[in-house]
């Protein structure tokens, strides 16, 4: 089985790196990720300039791009043949409700997903990072099962593992996205030459949080998995437009 890894931490980071290695066990690990930190990349691609890849010691390639050009270059140019399944993490923090809109981690799953390849985004939930082994595990468990009994394609799953140990897991369940409330204000600061510079406020609470979300399955212990699509259509308005479209 051929496995391609990538991520939005970077390729130093601790997460892909144990990553790459559970996955070793079952085939060959082919690791493309972003030279630096590109949480919140969502799907962008860097069409302006060049990129270049790199090897890394350890034998992972890295761009200087974004996840999506990581995960793009691998299909469309690095790797031959292609990759049966693309694993995106694990993600140093939650990946749930609206982060999914502006995650990095699981726009490099969506870019597999595009290419009609199996794929998962794998996220750690949490501003700890205790348990990576906790998700690790869980992702092999998961490709381990796709290996037996392949999933219906196309299919990109995102997953969120609770930060406990794997022994404290409560299962594994069948998840839609919840909705967090809009995001904190911006931070601002002051420049030491006197301008105003402004960091992105961290994410709003959970708002939608019930049984059957994201949320409320971390929240419970349990590892949350839920399938995504990227038609962003909003098939029960089309009726309604086209009759604003007569006024
Ligand atoms: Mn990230």
């Amino acid at each position: 089985m051929r496995i391609l890894v990538s991520n939005d931490d970077g390729y130093f980071s601790p997460g892909i790196a144990l990553l790459a290695q559970r996955l070793a066990s079952l085939g060959e690990v082919t690791v493309v990720a972003p030279e630096r930190d590109r949480s919140g990349a969502s799907n962008s691609l860097t069409l302006d300039r060049p990129l270049t890849v790199r090897r890394a010691a350890n034998g992972f390639r890295y761009v200087n791009g974004t996840p999506t050009d990581c995960v793009h270059l691998a299909l469309t140019g690095l790797i031959d043949p292609l990759p049966d399944i693309v694993v995106s993490g694990i993600n140093f923090g939650a990946n749930m409700g609206d982060d999914t809109i502006y995650s990095g981690t699981v726009a490099a799953a969506t870019e597999g997903y595009l290419f009609g390849i199996p794929s998962l985004a794998v996220s750690l939930v949490g501003k700890v990072g205790r348990h990576f082994e906790t998700a690790a595990a869980v992702a092999l468990q998961m490709v381990e099962r796709h290996a037996r009994a392949p999933i219906a394609t196309p299919v990109l799953l995102n997953i969120n593992v609770p930060d406990i140990a794997l022994a404290e897991l409560g299962g594994v369940e069948v998840t839609r996205l919840g909705r967090r409330h809009r995001a904190e204000p911006v931070v601002k600061m002051e420049t030491p030459r006197g301008e105003t510079a402004y960091w992105i406020g961290p994410a709003g609470g959970e708002q939608d949080a019930g049984p059957g979300t994201d949320f409320h399955a971390v929240a419970a212990g349990r590892v949350s998995v839920t399938p995504l699509q990227v038609d962003l259509t909003q098939h029960p308005q089309l009726p309604a437009v086209r009759e604003w479209l007569k006024k």
